[in-house]
């Protein structure tokens, strides 16, 4: 069997990431998303295990001890990582992992593994975004601002990218993803990995 492929997606908050990567794992059944484990405090409507696996800090130091995360970053205040046992073993099982990370992190992954995929999403201005980030109603003013600043910085790094898609319109930038996937598996190594025999058996001389 072929092991999966890796990919980052890389955004800046507020542009979409997450619901454009839900709808994606929905429509591929090949291609699920790693849950990170964080130290942010849950917001609502979170889950456990679901959005992220939430630990406290002292529980994030001693996993980062155990050497658990593949990568990790701190992003505003807080501690984000993956967990590599996960990802390996998810990726050994022949099924394409997304990680939803920071420019941090995804540099981290590819120093690591290479072959790694890096798609990089960014909105359509940021007029865009800033009506995004206000939209969410949970935080207060200076709690904005201080995002626009880090959406500014994250976006900064987007030049590290294999794939850039602008999230202009949903449906398009959700197709653009998809078709990157697509894409991705028919590159000659992953097809050849893939269909060893076929190929083999192709130039057999009669
Ligand atoms: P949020 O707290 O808004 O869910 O995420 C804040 C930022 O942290 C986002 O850019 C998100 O992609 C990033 N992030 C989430 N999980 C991880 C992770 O496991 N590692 C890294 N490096 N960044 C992460």
């Amino acid at each position: 069997m072929s092991t999966g492929t890796l990919y980052t997606v890389s955004a800046p908050s507020g542009a979409g990431k997450t619901s454009l990567v839900k709808a994606l794992i929905e429509a591929d059944t090949q291609v699920t998303v790693s849950v990170s484990h964080t130290t942010r405090p849950m917001r609502p409507g979170e889950i456990d295990g679901i959005n992220y696996h939430f630990v406290d800090h002292d529980g994030f130091l001693a996993m980062l001890g155990e050497n658990a995360f593949l990568e990790h970053a701190q992003v505003f205040e807080n501690y984000y990582g993956t967990s590599r046992a996960w990802v390996e073993e998810t990726l050994a099982s022949g099924r394409d992992v997304i990680l939803e990370i920071d420019w941090q992190g995804a540099e981290q992954v590819r120093k690591l593994m290479p072959e790694t995929v890096g798609i990089f999403i960014l909105p359509p201005s940021q007029q865009a975004l800033l009506e995004r980030l206000t939209g969410r109603g949970q935080d207060d003013q200076a709690v904005i601002d201080k995002r626009m600043a880090q959406a500014i910085d994250e976006m900064s790094h987007y030049v590290a990218t294999d794939y850039l898609v602008i999230n202009d319109d949903f449906t398009t930038a959700l197709n653009e993803l998809r078709a990157i996937m697509v894409a991705e598996r028919q590159r000659l190594v992953r097809q050849q990995e893939r269909h060893s025999g076929l190929l083999q058996s192709l130039l057999r001389s009669q």
